[in-house]
């Protein structure tokens, strides 16, 4: 179990040494995959061993090997992000050892962590790149490999549209992105319809601090980092949303 443990960790260190390039490449229009991993400020083309997730950073003391200019600290903290992320999904899955379990524990890993790169390019350009939001509906339907999470995601989707367009037409300007209806598919396919709307709930409570601590009347939120960590902390705690619900309900 351990090292099975340890493979999703690695794995999802990986994937988050991958998003990072994402988060930096794609807001931007450039390739992901040429040209390959260079120095941000001298261009220069990193070695095989400047590449090395979190180890790199740490041994470079967070500097450029050829210029000496600064390399964010992101790189290893959505690297070791992606680890964790990977690591709680497994524990939360806890996979049987076949191949389906295994499969839709990494494919929800995988999902959590294009969560994490969507709700940082939405906190830095308030936007969303279609491909990483096709990847995360495609990754939620993986996971729940059923029907149900197809007409879960369907119905979410189709009701948040309908809302957003509605609420447009009322405040005659474009109410929320487009990008978050995706998000709301997603949700609807990870965790069905009772604990989607428990997701969503929390999602939007949570950007009430946010607004207390900008306390910026036209500064518009962006929403996907608020739903998508609504979404994990149902996900996480779904024992405990369902019990309250239970009792909500009589
Ligand atoms: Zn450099």
């Amino acid at each position: 179990m351990i090292v099975l443990a340890l493979f999703y960790f690695i794995t999802g260190i990986c994937i988050g040494s991958f998003s990072n390039v994402l988060i930096y490449r794609l807001p931007k229009d450039e390739s992901i995959n040429f040209p390959a991993s260079n120095c941000q400020s001298c261009h220069t083309a990193l070695k095989w061993y400047h590449n090395i997730p979190i180890f790199s950073w740490l041994f470079l003391g967070g500097k450029c090997a050829f210029c000496k200019d600064k390399i964010s600290i992101q790189y290893p903290l959505v690297e070791l992000a992606g680890g964790i992320l990977m690591l709680i999904v497994f524990y939360k899955e806890n996979p049987e050892l076949d191949y389906v379990a295994l499969f839709k524990t990494l494919m929800v890993g995988i999902l959590f962590i294009v969560l994490l790169a969507l709700s940082m390019i939405d906190f830095r350009y308030k936007g969303a790149p279609d491909l990483l939001l096709n990847t995360g509906v495609i990754l939620s339907l993986l996971y729940s490999f059923s029907l149900d999470g197809i007409k879960n995601a369907l119905i979410f989707a189709t009701i948040f549209w309908i809302l957003r367009f509605i609420l447009s037409k009322i405040k005659k300007q474009e109410a929320m992105g487009l990008a978050d209806i995706y998000i709301f598919g997603i949700i609807g396919a990870v965790l069905d319809l009772k604990l989607g709307f428990m997701a969503i709930f929390l999602g939007a409570i949570l950007t009430l601090p946010a607004y207390a601590i900008i306390r910026k009347k036209d500064y518009e939120l962006p929403f996907i980092p608020f739903l998508s960590a609504g979404l994990f902390i149902i996900y996480i705690f779904n024992t405990y949303a369902l019990e309250i619900l239970g009792w909500l309900y009589g």
